[in-house]
């Protein structure tokens, strides 16, 4: 495992205690196994219940997740380990005691496994165009239709589901915890991704699930609000792992700089090396700092939905650059499965896909601009 060769500013005594509980369970429950994992196509249960034990899935700070990486983990870690993160939110905010009990907690402690499954074949960044549909039929609603690219959808207890109560257009949306086990619901094959190995990636089909209707989160319509609400913290979280992930291949970059010996040198004595890695630096320090101040006013409560969108797409590309120079400085290696960059240049590919493109996060910001 590397340390950190720029290790960024401290943030006071908690967090720097938060910081090293963290980076002593990753050393200790991830870095020995991110290669079994990898190649298993998934996380265990087990480590959902350790991370839960040690206090790591209810804390919403950046560190966690920086630790996590720079330690040898992952963004996809991070994606199959919190994907509660995603799934839990909007159910905490509707606030009703027995969703929070049935979901909310048994998630925090690492029990039970939630997802998000918004996407389908036909409506990824158009969320508006969802069409699996829940009737309501007494106390239960009859779910029908299918979801894709669901992020711990084989292993999730429960689905946090996007479905149609209404009609057309955003308006009909509302949110379904569908449970595991329900009659009708199921997980297809585990779908074979560029990235993200160790996070489980699913499609859902429903055909004819009958859920409670309890477990509607908040009220009938509210959905497309819901989702959007809760995109932020989502955004913001992706951002996170996209500028721990660039300051993990630059400190990777740099102790492989400072070995290496090409004409007579270290590749770190060579004026082009040294500008792309102070380059590198640059780009990871100044996403790090813009992440953190808006992941810090998001926190107190801020509305910060132009932001978070100016927060994901600096950091993705700030990551984006820094995967593919830190695969150039290595070489040969860099290309091998056996390098660490090889893998972050994989999975970083898909942080400006995923909640929310690129493009559709320009189209947040040109929109709050009032263009
Ligand atoms: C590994 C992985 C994990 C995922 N996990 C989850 C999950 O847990 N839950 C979930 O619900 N979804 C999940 N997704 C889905 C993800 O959120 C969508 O893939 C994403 O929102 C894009 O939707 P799409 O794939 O349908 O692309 P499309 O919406 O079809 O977009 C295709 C392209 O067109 C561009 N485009 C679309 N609209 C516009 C526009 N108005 N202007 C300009 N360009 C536009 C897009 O930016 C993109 O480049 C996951 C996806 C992957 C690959």
């Amino acid at each position: 495992m590397a340390e950190a060769v720029s290790s960024p500013a401290d943030l006071g005594e908690e967090l720097r205690l938060l910081r090293a509980s963290v980076r002593e369970f990753v050393a200790r429950e991830i870095a020995p196994h991110m290669d079994e994992w990898e190649r298993a196509g998934e996380l265990p249960r087990a480590l959902h219940e350790k991370a839960g034990a040690a206090g790591l899935l209810g804390v919403g700070y950046p560190v966690v997740v920086e630790e996590m990486i720079q330690g040898g983990g992952s963004s996809g870690l991070c994606a199959g380990l919190f994907t509660h993160g995603i799934a839990i939110p909007h159910i905490l905010a509707a606030g009703a005691p027995d969703q929070i009990e049935r979901f909310v907690r048994p998630a925090l402690a690492g029990a039970r496994i939630g997802a998000l499954a918004v996407t389908e074949p036909d409506a990824g960044s158009d969320v508006a165009r969802i069409k699996t549909r829940a009737a309501r039929d007494g106390d239960h609603y009859v779910v029908n239709g299918a979801k894709t690219y669901i992020t711990s959808g084989l292993r999730a207890d429960f689905v946090t589901t996007a479905v149609r109560t209404g009609g057309e257009g955003h308006r009909g949306l509302s949110l379904l915890v569908i449970e595991k086990g329900t009659r009708g619901f199921s997980a297809g094959k585990r779908l074979e991704k560029m990235g993200w190995w160790c996070s489980d990636t699913a499609e859902l089909a429903f055909a004819d699930a009958r859920v409670p209707a309890a477990n509607l989160v908040g009220a009938e319509g509210a959905g497309f609000r819901q989702i959007m609400q809760h995109f932020v913290s989502e955004r913001l979280f992706l951002a996170v792992q996209a500028y721990a992930t660039a300051q993990r291949c630059l400190d990777l970059a740099i102790r492989w700089a400072k070995t290496r010996e090409a004409f007579d040198s270290r590749l770190a004595d060579k004026p082009v090396i040294r500008h792309k890695l102070a380059e590198m630096a640059r780009q990871t320090d100044v996403a790090r700092e813009y992440v953190r101040a808006v992941a810090g006013r998001f926190a107190a409560g801020e509305d910060v939905g132009r932001e978070a969108a100016m927060a994901k797409n600096t950091a993705v590309y700030a990551c984006r650059f820094v995967v593919d120079e830190a695969v150039q400085i290595h070489g040969g290696m860099g290309f091998m499965r056996e390098s660490e960059v090889e893998r972050h240049y994989r999975d970083a590919r898909i942080l400006g896909i995923g909640g929310g493109t690129n493009e559709i996060m320009n189209e947040v910001i040109a929109e709050r601009m009032g263009l």
